[in-house]
């Protein structure tokens, strides 16, 4: 199978600074110092630019809380990279919602709850007022928004709630994504493959009734379950993008400690080919499959499902994706 010249898409942990402490947050795990210093980002970006990478994902942490990634967002803009942000929601002002919205910048706002109750017990005390707040000043300059749900043991029942709140919202979509067991999140929060089905329905069930669409993120197995036209899910087994930690490490996964190559002490063409050339990343593109993948509908695009989940899960990189339904016997 050929591999893409150049990525597409670069997932960038720009920080993993924050001040907050949210119990299911996957960067906790990247120190915080050491960020790729401000000429190395602004200069990746050219190379970005010139390598034809098409959009940057920001996140972190708090991305606002480096001094230049208002600017790195305006740079990447002037550049003609099209860019979002995964965010709490947290440091957004009005001077802030302003300039994202003059560079285009898409918001994926974490919103783990329908309610400040559920909220609040994932991401701290305070956490419901900042997120509601951000929504304001996102919508008062016309910021274009999806709110993300990370689905977890004290959440998941109120999946379609949150799905209605996200369309009341006046978000563009409702994403959802399966907390992963890394950084602070516990294999306590994870849920069961039956829990995980049953909510894949609801949402199916909810974004029909709503005729509102929904984005499933990390759950390459999906189409075993949903059928709604406005359910959309997607395979990461091509890749066409690459992942960057704070430091420039390039990640096998933002989940995962694996690193392929760096962008901190060499060109990002350079670390694309390294990237591609590993033995762990030819081997994740095209695995050996096994029962019950080898008889799957789904084989060609899904590949086994999330290997990130395989490998935190069962220690096993090449084991079949433990939350695919019919992995765990459901169908
Ligand atoms: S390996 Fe898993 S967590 Fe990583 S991008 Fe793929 S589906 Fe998502
Ligand atoms: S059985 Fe395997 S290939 Fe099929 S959806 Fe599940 S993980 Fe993917």
């Amino acid at each position: 199978m050929s591999t893409p010249n150049a990525p597409q898409l670069v997932i960038w942990l720009l920080t993993a600074r924050c001040t907050q402490s949210c119990l299911h947050c996957y960067a906790s795990r990247f120190p915080k110092q050491g960020n790729l210093d401000e000429k190395r980002s602004f200069d990746l970006l050219n190379e970005m630019a010139a390598f034809g990478v098409n959009h940057v994902g920001f996140s972190g942490g708090s991305i606002f809380l480096r001094d230049d990634s208002l600017r790195l967002i305006e740079h990447a803009y002037r550049s003609g990279i099209t860019t979002s942000i995964v965010t709490s929601g947290l440091d957004i002002t009005d001077e802030i919602a302003e300039q994202l919205a003059n560079c285009g910048t898409f918001l994926f706002l974490s919103i783990d709850g329908p309610n400040r109750k559920t909220y609040e017990r994932l991401r701290g005390s305070g956490s419901w007022d900042y997120v509601t707040g951000a929504v304001e000043k996102l919508r008062k300059f016309s910021v274009g928004f999806a709110t993300v749900m990370a689905l977890n043991k004290l959440n998941w029942t109120e999946a379609p709630d949150c799905l209605s709140l996200a369309k009341d919202l006046g978000a563009t979509a409702g994403c959802f994504i399966p907390v992963m067991p890394a950084g602070r999140a516990s294999m306590d929060l994870i849920l069961q493959p039956e829990e995980l089905m049953s909510t894949l329905q609801k949402i199916d069930k909810k974004a029909e009734e709503l005729q509102f669409p929904v984005s499933l993120w990390c759950m390459p197995f999906a189409g075993l379950v949903v059928q709604s036209n406005f359910v959309h899910y997607d395979f990461c087994r091509t890749y066409d993008e690459m992942d960057l930690d704070p430091q420039g490490n390039v990640l096998l996964c933002d989940v995962l400690d694996t690193r392929p190559s760096s962008v901190g002490n060499k060109p990002l063409s350079q670390a694309w080919e390294e990237q591609q050339e590993s033995q762990i990343v030819k081997s994740v593109i095209e695995p050996e499959l096994a029962s019950p993948c080898l008889d799957c509908p789904f084989r060609d695009k899904c590949r086994g499902g999330c290997f990130a989940r395989a490998q935190l899960m069962s220690g096993n990189i090449h084991a079949p994706d433990p939350l695919c339904p019919k992995v765990a016997g459901l169908i």
